[in-house]
């Protein structure tokens, strides 16, 4: 059986006697794409928020890679290979494209290099490499200022690829893009999933359709079910869960 990359076990979030997080068990294998969906409150910020550090459990644990994360800070989860993309983009505007991608990779090699003063195997990434695979070469000389907003989260996505991680986290990458914006994040996740392990929080479900292979259903804290697409959509837990009883 393969080692998971991730795993989660009866994990709880207690905030003053309300469980945001509610015994849940959940699981991801290397290289897996996985999406989570599931209504406001459903404990979908809190999952990723507990994941890298921001949050410490009440009760059960994160295992990433075979390691409990407990009582280690947002730092030391970061470094141990795990990347967070928030919903708005955090990219320096004034900066053009190159270089913030530059300041990403350099951020990385100054980890690697101060812990072992050798440079790391990820030293291999160049900026011209993300570059390409993010679809911005033709815009490497441009202010971030000046890009769409799709851009700019390819941008960020880029930037957090910069840094290494095994593990990239990704919440709602798609809200307020176009179609055509939808569809070129879509694709870079799919090409990031060729050799990242990734978890994508999501409302948009046709977009979710498009990057899919299991979808995670959360609700009440807790796991309510998963499957293909397909599966989930036809659940009645599910559609009980989005459109009432
Ligand atoms: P989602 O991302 O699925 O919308 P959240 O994880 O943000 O859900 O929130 C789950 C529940 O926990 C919500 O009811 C929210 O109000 C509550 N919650 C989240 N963070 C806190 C906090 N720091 N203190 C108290 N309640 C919180």
């Amino acid at each position: 059986m393969t080692e998971k990359i991730l795993e989660i076990d009866n994990l709880t979030v207690n905030f003053d006697g309300f469980k945001a997080l509610n015994a849940l068990t959940f699981s991801l294998d290397p290289g897996e794409l996985r999406v989570i969906i599931g209504p406001n409150g459903a404990g979908k910020t809190t999952f990723l928020d507990t994941i890298t550090g921001k949050v410490q459990p009440t009760e059960g644990e994160v295992r990433f890679k075979g390691q409990n994360l407990r009582n280690l800070n947002e730092h030391q989860i970061s470094r141990l290979g795990i990347g967070r993309k928030f919903q708005t983009p955090r990219v320096y505007l004034n900066l053009t494209v190159w270089d913030n991608l530059d300041l990403a990779c350099n951020r990385r090699k100054g980890v690697f290099q101060t812990l072992f003063g050798k440079p790391d195997q990820g030293e291999r990434l160049t900026v011209s490499g993300i570059l390409q695979t993010i679809g911005l070469s033709a815009k490497a000389n441009l202010e971030a200022a000046l890009l769409s907003h799709g851009e700019k989260q390819r941008l960020e996505i880029g930037m957090l690829v910069a840094q290494s991680p095994d593990l990239l986290l990704v919440d709602e990458p798609v809200a307020g893009l176009t179609d055509e914006e939808t569809e070129n994040v879509g694709n870079l996740l799919l090409t990031l999933a060729e050799n990242h392990s990734i978890i994508v929080i999501e409302h948009d479900m046709e977009f979710v359709r498009q990057i899919a292979r299991t979808v995670s259903v959360l609700h009440q804290g807790s796991l309510l079910c998963e499957g293909t697409m397909d599966e989930i959509q036809n659940n009645p837990r599910v559609i009980e869960v989005y459109l009432g009883p």
